[in-house]
């Protein structure tokens, strides 16, 4: 800005100050006008295709500090990526004014559903308001986004709000651009918004004045107190609430839901009511109190526990604080947690239509508390977890999506492309004006409806965003639904299908998540998860990829270990623990030695020659070099879970579970279990061995260690090992005397696991490796999208260049034919 000279010399200044980020549909607007009257300028504020812009005219040291005031006042669910500002030449309008929307291809961003502001929450409760307890209240600052949007541009007409006729009050409020409710499209109050109803789902009829005065929310909060399951369809789908203090009614809610041991989420009336079951530190506090206002998975070691009855097994409970004014005054009275568990059936999504809450809720809640306002989207709630210091996402949902991830450096020229994710915990990404934008959690994709609700999210996403893809993204599992979509897309709309290898677009998620550029040198990714297709045909899940966003070489991995029985062998941790300890010692070696441990007679009983016939024929029995079914497998010998895990990671969690905090600390080095590095011909990999750990642990079951010490010495052992094997990678052969990588990615569900993410990322940094991990998007693979996306875009931004420099005939028809030419550097096995 060429002006910035003049305007010390010269009175008057007028300039234009382009301001970009989510600065739409979030009160920007009124605040730029609020802070220019304040200083008494002149000048207009609209919003155009690419932000907000804001003309302005007065004395140049009010100017100034307008465009300081912007960056350090903006309104609390804005985000401003960049502001500009340059001399403007020509007539504004005298008196401050915010004006119509410049016509063109405005882009309009959903920002996310917002937890309900301090001031909202006041009004609410305060018997002198016009909307004291009105459980919709909301305003610019808090309230539903994403969970009742329909169709762009983001209007009341365009959202679930749209069948409530504003009353005269509330259009009042609308208008004023020093209300907080100006432009605000889902106000609403008593008179003309939604309203809550309770009723009794067997279809009987009660009167509720018997339980409350008050309203219908508290009438169900007294029934909760009672020790009812109430239903309660909340801000993006229903729940289903109890009192989770009463034991009895946790245990029915647990059958009836067919929820084994999988914990419950919980919702305290505030901190102090946390405080009693788990410890909160200040960044869980923050998070709790955040606009997100996610679950936080909070140590349980408060003086009260729950944990048996809310998460068995686990160390950990799961809150949230109100998210509503709903929510709020459901638990206002509630002195005591409640559980605050997705409402739906086994195995399904979370329900968020009225007849099917009616139709498959009944069977689970006695009562439900309900309203007339449709959930246009359904929003779970989003789940984090404090590791290393730092809040980390594991479900990214409400709150956070459809928040877009600027792309790093380099992918500016990024086309617009649709990366399909995976199969469990799917998400999908766009990418558009080098941004891109991870749907909200969409669950597990062979579940059929939640197959359909990704579809059509997958349509919601294209409108809101104005997209149109050039390519699609899929992983390269070819029985992964979101890759078959992938394929029956293209075809019908002549479109290319980029694959992308499972654990590679894991390291780019978390490449790009931390900003690190497209030609910047490659990293060591250690990805540790369940189960990822290889490019070799096997099955991968413990691996060290030396990659960047073009390519990969597989540098080292678990050893492959036989699973029999697929997909019975995750469910099933003995099958694991069979198969690890005939790949390690032999069943003779193990019957020699071991015969007199309890696990020895359990193995014994099961049907091992079914098993060793499996392994031998390769009869449904694929190898997985997976560090997920190592942590399964450790989990049945150690007899934490053994016959059956009842949700994904269940043994690993269990295992991360059974450390003690002491255990750990009195774990020296020295006593952690032993790995070794093997190198084989067959794989032509190093790879991580096993049997010096397996025959540690089962000579301390004989010495009848106790299992939290145990638990420790596996956690410590295979974060020792993993660093060591990064050491020697980074050495590479002998003779290089640059080191091979500075920077280590750490990707995959297992990192969820903060004993083994904060031990690993501890060693690495002490051997002054620069240490990447996730925080905004999950390690698990609902963070895949976001990776394949930027390979996806990388691949596209080298075939573009190709094209132009050589006008290759090659890649446009390749391209015709439906894929792009794989770029990833040549593997050692096929060198
Ligand atoms: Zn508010
Ligand atoms: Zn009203």
């Amino acid at each position: 800005m060429n002006g910035q000279d003049e305007a010390q010399q010269i009175e008057y200044l007028a300039i234009e100050i382009r301001v970009c980020g989510r600065v739409q549909g979030v009160g920007f607007r009124p605040t730029v006008w609020r802070i220019a009257r304040d200083l008494d300028l002149c000048g207009e504020v609209f919003n155009d295709a690419y932000g907000v812009l804001v003309r302005v005219g007065g004395s140049s040291s009010a100017v100034d500090d307008l465009l300081v005031r912007i960056k350090n006042e903006p309104p609390p669910l804005a985000r401003i990526d960049r502001i500009e500002s340059r001399v403007f030449v020509g007539n504004l309008p005298p008196q401050f004014r915010i004006a119509e929307s410049l016509a063109g291809d405005v882009h309009t961003q959903v920002a996310p559903d917002a937890s309900i502001c301090s001031d909202c929450a006041q009004e609410v409760t305060n018997p002198f308001e016009r909307r004291f307890r009105y459980p919709f209240a909301n305003c610019t600052h808090c309230g539903p986004r994403l969970s009742i949007v329909r169709g762009i541009p983001y209007d009341r007409v365009n959202t679930t709000m749209a069948p409530f006729a504003m009353c005269e009050a509330c259009e009042k409020e609308y208008s004023e651009p020093n209300n907080r409710r100006f432009n605000a499209e889902a106000i609403a109050c008593h008179d003309c918004g939604p309203r809550m109803t309770l009723i009794r789902l067997d279809g009987r009829t009660t009167n509720f004045d018997q339980h409350s005065m008050v309203d219908s929310v508290d009438a169900a909060c007294r029934l909760i107190q009672k020790g009812e399951i109430v239903a309660v369809k909340g801000l993006g789908g229903y729940h289903l609430a109890c009192d989770a203090a009463n034991a009895d009614v946790v245990a029915r809610l647990r059958g009836l839901k067919r929820r084994d041991g999988k914990p419950f989420a919980l919702m305290a009336r505030d901190l102090e009511v946390i405080r009693r079951y788990c410890s909160v530190g200040s960044v869980e506090e923050r998070l709790l109190m955040s606009t997100a206002a996610p679950i936080v998975l909070l140590a349980a070691d408060g003086l009260q526990s729950l944990r048996e009855e809310i998460a068995p097994s686990l160390s950990t409970l799961g809150f949230m604080l109100p998210t509503t004014p709903l929510h709020l005054f459901l638990l206002q009275r509630m002195d005591r947690p409640v559980v605050m568990t997705s409402g739906n059936v086994f195995g399904e999504p979370q329900i968020i239509g009225d007849t099917a809450a009616r139709e498959r809720l009944a069977g689970i809640a006695s009562y439900a508390l309900i309203h007339d306002r449709e959930i246009a989207n359904r929003v779970d709630d989003s789940i984090t977890r404090v590791m290393a210091g730092q809040s980390r996402v594991l479900r990214r949902a409400r709150g956070f999506a459809p928040a877009p991830i600027t792309l790093p450096r380099g992918f500016e020229a990024a086309p617009e492309l649709l990366a399909m994710g995976g199969e469990l915990k799917a998400t999908f990404c766009l990418v558009k004006d080098g941004e891109a934008i991870l749907s909200q959690h969409q669950g597990d994709l062979e579940n059929v409806e939640t197959l359909d609700d990704y579809r059509k999210n997958q349509a919601l996403y294209a409108e809101l965003f104005g997209h149109a893809p050039v390519a699609l993204v899929a992983d390269l599992h070819p029985e992964y639904l979101s890759t078959k979509m992938a394929h029956e897309w293209a075809r019908a709309r002549e479109l290319p299908v980029i694959e992308v290898q499972h654990h590679h677009a894991h390291v780019a998620s978390c490449l790009a998540e931390n900003s690190y550029p497209l030609d910047a040198p490659p990293v060591l990714g250690i990805v540790l998860d369940g189960l990822g297709w290889g490019d070799d045909g096997t099955i991968w899940g413990g691996e060290f990829l030396l990659a960047d966003y073009r390519g990969y070489e597989r540098l080292g991995a678990f050893k492959p270990v036989a699973m029999p029985g697929g997909v019975q062998a995750v469910r099933e941790p003995w099958r694991n623990l069979y198969a690890h300890l005939v790949a390690a010692m032999g069943w003779a070696e193990f019957a020699k030695n071991f015969a007199e441990l309890e696990v020895f007679a359990d193995l014994s009983s099961r049907p091992r020659s079914v098993l060793d016939a499996m392994i031998r024929n390769g009869v449904n029995t694929p190898k997985a070099s997976s560090c997920g079914r190592l942590f399964d497998a450790v989990a049945a010998v150690l007899g934490i879970s053994r016959d059956r895990q009842a949700y994904e990671g269940e043994a690993g969690s269990r295992l991360e579970a059974a450390v003690d905090p002491d255990a750990l600390l009195s774990v020296s080095d020295d006593l952690a279990y032993p790995f070794s590095i093997h190198s084989s011909e067959h794989l032509s990999l190093p790879y991580i061995e096993p049997l010096a750990m397996w025959q540690a642990i089962l000579a301390d079951l004989v010495l009848k260690t106790p299992v939290p010490v145990m638990a420790a010495r596996f956690h410590i052992g295979l974060a020792k090992i993993i660093v060591i094997t990064a050491g020697k990678l980074a050495s590479g052969d002998v003779g290089e005397s640059a080191p091979r990588f500075k920077t280590v990615a750490l990707s995959g569900g297992c990192f969820q696991n903060r004993i083994l993410f904060e031990e690993v990322a501890r060693r690495l940094e002490q051997q002054n490796f620069t240490v990447l991990s996730h925080a905004q998007v999950p390690a698990n693979d609902g963070g895949l999208a976001l990776g394949q996306a930027a390979i996806g875009a990388a691949r596209l931004i080298d075939a573009e260049a190709i094209q132009i420099e050589l006008v290759n005939p090659h890649i446009s028809q390749t391209r015709k034919n439906g894929h792009v030419p794989r770029n990833s550097r040549p593997h050692p096995e096929n060198r």
